[in-house]
């Protein structure tokens, strides 16, 4: 059996029309996209183009985009800076208890260093914001709330366009990690009326190591830069420009504006047939989230009785993954998980697939194949020892 890669997730492949793009940048592109000659002009007019693209998939002005080495500088960049450039009094950082540790670990830093004051919003056994939690929690002291798009975990959507009212009514401002849903599901930076979007090139099948930031016009005046120097990115991101990681996160850009419908309809029609072979195969399978309002790729299931890691360990050659961090060799159980109220071992016997681009039919119906045999073994093992 063939490889089979459902970790879209974790990374999606580069799109070989994304290479393409890349590639006379990379053997040909000569110059410092800042430098007034030619050479220079030629990269910056390939980074504008980007910079154009991006603005095309999320909504926003062009010179709003702030490029990044990806969605995790985003969210520090957004996160940090907010809170150094803050101009009021407010110091209260509202994060939901969901976010990527780029969010979480950076917004955890800031109330270490004194510098906000830090409060979890929690989440629905759903897995999802409430807006009615989050203006229970809001105060006039708050200066920025951050709530993901999409959960990286379990796909599930939060309704960030309510969230963002409500966070709006104390004159706070909201900054949105799209990360995983922008080039799946529609997104607009104004509809939402986000202040802060963070994205980032290897979850739309574009290149790794880069992403943006969007904010507005408004937003942007207060922020203060993490990174110091020569002043690029209107002084947001120094750094001498990732000029084919830019064209590539352009183009992914683009093609993913206009693939999106007809890629999210394909992916959720087999990520659907999936979930129904395992179902109809396995006893014990439960869907962690709400499978009604999440991405058209993600599954996240638990497999009752089954580790996780022994089944991953098991489906070899299809590649999923589990939510779990494996820190200073002890493997935690998903924080996600646990935040939705899934007990240590529920969340230890859970596993996320996410199908994407070049997911086909015949690559499911083997892989759920795959993972049948695979739980089935576990669990017979299991009890065994048991
Ligand atoms: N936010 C979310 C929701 C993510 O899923 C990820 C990647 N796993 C990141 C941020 C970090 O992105 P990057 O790899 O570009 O730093």
């Amino acid at each position: 059996m063939r490889d089979v890669y459902l970790d879209y997730n974790g990374s999606a492949p580069l799109d070989p029309r994304v290479a393409e793009v890349m590639l006379p940048i990379l053997a040909e592109g000569v110059g410092n996209a800042s430098a007034a000659h030619q050479f220079g002009r030629r990269q910056a007019a390939a980074v504008s183009l980007a910079r154009e693209e991006v603005a095309g998939l999320v909504g926003g002005r062009p010179s709003d985009v702030v490029f990044t080495a990806g969605a995790t500088e985003a969210n520090n960049l957004t996160l940090r800076g907010v809170i150094e450039g803050a101009d009021t009094d407010r110091s209260r950082i509202l994060v939901s208890a969901v976010e990527h540790a780029s969010v979480s670990e950076a917004a955890g830093w800031l109330s270490e260093q004194g510098l906000a004051k830090l409060d979890l919003i929690p989440v629905s056994a759903g897995g999802f914001v409430d807006p009615d939690v989050v203006e229970a929690l809001i105060s006039p002291e708050v200066l920025l709330v951050s709530v993901m798009a999409a959960n990286s975990e379990t796909g599930v959507l939060n309704p960030v366009g309510e969230i963002a009212e409500r966070v709006h009514a104390v004159g706070a401002l909201f900054h949105c990690d799209a990360t995983q849903l922008v080039g799946r599901l529609p997104f607009d930076v104004e509809s939402v009326g986000a202040d802060f979007v963070s994205l980032s090139g290897h979850k739309i099948c574009g290149p790794g190591g880069v992403g943006a930031m969007i904010g507005t016009r408004a937003s942007l005046r207060h922020l203060q830069p993490i990174i110091h120097g020569g002043g690029h990115e209107r002084g947001l991101r120094s750094g001498s420009l990732n000029v084919a990681g830019i064209v590539g996160l352009g183009a992914a850009a683009r093609i993913g504006a206009a693939e999106r419908e007809s890629e999210s309809r394909r992916v959720a029609d087999l990520r659907d047939k999936f979930i129904a072979a395992l179902k109809a195969r396995l006893p014990g399978v439960h869907d962690n989230g709400d499978v009604t309002k999440r991405l058209p790729n993600t599954a996240n299931l638990r497999f009752a009785g089954a580790d996780a890691e022994a089944v991953l360990a098991n489906m070899h050659p299809v590649a999923a993954s589990m939510g779990s961090a494996c820190s200073s060799g002890a493997i935690e159980p998903s924080a996600v998980l646990l935040a939705m109220g899934l007990s240590r071992e529920a969340a230890f016997e859970s596993v996320r697939f996410s199908l994407g681009r070049f997911t086909t039919a015949q690559e499911i119906d083997a892989a759920a194949a795959r993972v049948v045999t695979a739980v089935e073994y576990v669990l017979a093992v299991t009890q065994e020892d048991g």
